[in-house]
């Protein structure tokens, strides 16, 4: 069967309600935006919205028949079941390639997928949650600003950002360079993902070999105007060329999708032909030479700290590869949530996201016009609103993705829902946020890494996390743990609630919403941070702190066996 992968809008219901509707069109909005939708495969090589198409189309019929009373099991992509719950109950939960810790590796993870006992949901793709680029830009663009701040007086212009990757998520990063005024090079091995980014503008300009890449950079920064250019190669082979040469850019990172050894990253002297071979006939061969090409290329990026440039690991395992592969100081490269930032996730400011389900842009446009106005005094909020208007289009379902913190984003959700029902807006609109958030994640490679206490594997937080947004009324929670190369690395959660402009809604938004970030702050309060306990103090959360009982101990040591 031959499928159309579009969006569905306007206020026509297939389903028994907007609830069951709006996770309907969500799933349907992560295929329309994703990757290689006939392979349900929505970014990062593997992460998938289903498990298969049987399993697809069954999610779909459950969707549409289910009652608010119900609640559809989908494990690993595939619905097992619908359960009668009841209406405060979420109408999906979602356990995605969560495997028991000694049996969680990449290869494992390979053979079960091959007897389809598994698939790995991404972090948002597998609960319907991931909205195109636009996420990870705001990111991205969050990232270089904070460079550009503590390194550069505030400003990219006349500056060299050298990257790879310009896949689902790592094609991002040339709009988000370009929005923060840098020259951004950005290297890509496949000739499709650099037509993808093109042909979306998301990329200014295709140099033919790496001297013109370089020339047309250094007339950007020379006369300081922003510019993006792609370039076809390899990033192993183009990193150390460039270090070679004894050009030092000013900030390096890579977005390859280098966390898979055998589906994500490219190994320097390979064809993708051959490699699509190999993933049929030799994955540990193939797994060889892609750990040695990324010994090359973190060794030139090392090559690059030592001679001044800024670089940063954004989030795809390179240094924990290279590691294994030898490189020593690997981890001499900081993370990007440690390093830029882990003030604002102890606040639990984080990527908060809303999707328009009329399909109808305006209805993104006015919740802008709100948050210009209300959120008026907050600089990333409003700088990123006016910058995403300009730059960004919309790529299905239309959405907006925002840095908002505890208490900001349930009062932004609940005055949505007011616009919903007074008619506002034409349709209701789904509020989600990236796993990678304050309180949704556990990875110790990324999000988790060097936590103050130490706590940076411990998976505990997600998963109270997801079993709070239940509690309180989420429409859909999702708990996902690593799949291929992200085997074993971590664990995330993920809400959805649907705002359809009923007082029901009100008190699904408020609770979960409003716990969401809580469980955040706690999350980061507990582990010492003083950001994380002063936003404790500032906006009454609940702290239970075991501390005080530690003390009246320390005081009375008889009455405390
Ligand atoms: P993707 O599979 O869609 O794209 C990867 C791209 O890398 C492809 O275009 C591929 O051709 C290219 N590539 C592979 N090997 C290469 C090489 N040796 N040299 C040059 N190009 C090469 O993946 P994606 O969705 O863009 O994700 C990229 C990585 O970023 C993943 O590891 C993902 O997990 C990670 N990620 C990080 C964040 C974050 O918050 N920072 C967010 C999402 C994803």
């Amino acid at each position: 069967m031959k499928r159309a992968f579009d969006v569905t809008g306007g206020t026509t219901l297939r389903c028994k309600g907007w609830r069951q509707e709006g996770l309907l069109r969500l799933l349907e909005n992560v295929l329309a935006v994703g990757e290689d939708p006939a392979s349900l495969v929505v970014y990062a090589a593997l992460g998938k919205a289903a498990r298969d198409w049987p399993s697809h189309d069954a999610i779909v019929q459950a969707l549409k028949t289910m009652g608010e009373d119900e609640t559809l099991l989908v494990q690993s992509g595939k619905p097992i079941g619908v359960l009668k719950t009841h209406a405060r109950a979420p109408l999906v939960i979602m356990a995605n390639c969560n495997i028991v810790g000694q049996w969680a590796k990449a290869e494992n993870f390979y053979a079960w997928e091959q007897q389809n006992l598994i698939c790995w949901g991404g972090l948002t793709a597998g609960d319907w949650q991931y909205i195109g680029s636009q996420g990870v830009i705001q990111g991205t663009y969050e990232i270089f600003s904070r460079i550009a701040e503590r390194h550069f007086d505030g400003d990219l212009r006349g500056r060299f950002i050298l990257t790879a990757g310009l896949g689902g998520m790592g094609g991002a990063q040339p709009l988000a360079g370009r929005m923060a005024h840098a020259a951004i090079l950005a290297v890509d091995v496949s000739q499709d993902s650099i037509a993808k980014r093109l042909k979306i503008g998301f990329l200014e300009r295709q140099a033919r070999d790496l001297d013109e890449a370089l020339a047309l950079i250094q007339d950007a920064q020379q006369r300081r105007v922003p510019l993006s250019v792609g370039l076809l190669g390899n990033a192993a082979d183009v990193f150390p060329e460039i270090l070679a040469r004894g050009i030092v850019p000013d900030v390096v990172t890579d977005q390859t999708a280098a966390h898979d050894l055998v589906y994500g990253y490219v190994p320097s002297g390979y064809t993708l032909e051959q490699v699509k071979a190999m993933r049929q006939t030799d994955i540990p061969a193939l797994m060889d030479a892609s750990r040695t090409s990324i010994v090359r290329h973190v060794q030139a990026m090392l090559g690059f700290k030592d001679r001044g440039a800024v670089v940063f690991d954004n989030g795809n395992l390179i240094r924990t590869h290279a590691r294994d592969g030898g490189v020593e100081r690997a981890f001499e490269i900081p993370i990007f949530t440690e390093a830029f930032l882990r003030p604002l996730f102890c606040r639990a400011i984080g990527p908060f996201r809303w999707i328009a389900l009329s399909n109808d842009a305006a209805d993104i446009g006015r919740i802008d016009d709100y948050l210009l106005q209300r959120f008026a005094d907050n600089r990333i909020v409003t700088n990123w609103i006016r910058l995403a208007r300009e730059h960004v289009p919309f790529e299905g379902l239309p959405a907006r993705i925002a840095w908002l913190g505890h208490g900001e984003r349930t009062e932004l959700a609940l005055a949505v829902n007011a616009m919903v029902r007074d008619g506002r807006l034409k349709g209701p609109v789904a509020f989600t946020r990236d796993h990678l958030d304050a309180g949704g994640m556990a990875h110790p490679n990324i999000m988790t890494e060097r936590m103050r206490d130490g706590s940076d594997a411990i998976a505990d937080w997600p998963l109270l996390n997801a079993m709070l947004s239940c509690s309180s009324m989420a429409d859909l929670v999702a708990i996902h743990s690593g799949g291929g190369g992200y085997s074993g690395y971590m664990t995330s959660a993920g809400v959805t609630v649907v705002a359809d402009g009923t007082p029901e809604a009100d008190e699904r938004l408020r609770l979960s919403i409003t716990n969401d970030t809580a469980s955040g702050v706690l999350r980061y309060a507990d582990a010492g941070y003083e950001e994380a306990l002063d936003e404790v103090r500032k906006k009454s959360i609940h702290r239970v702190d075991t501390a005080e009982f530690a003390a009246a101990a320390a005081c009375n040591p008889q009455e405390f066996p």
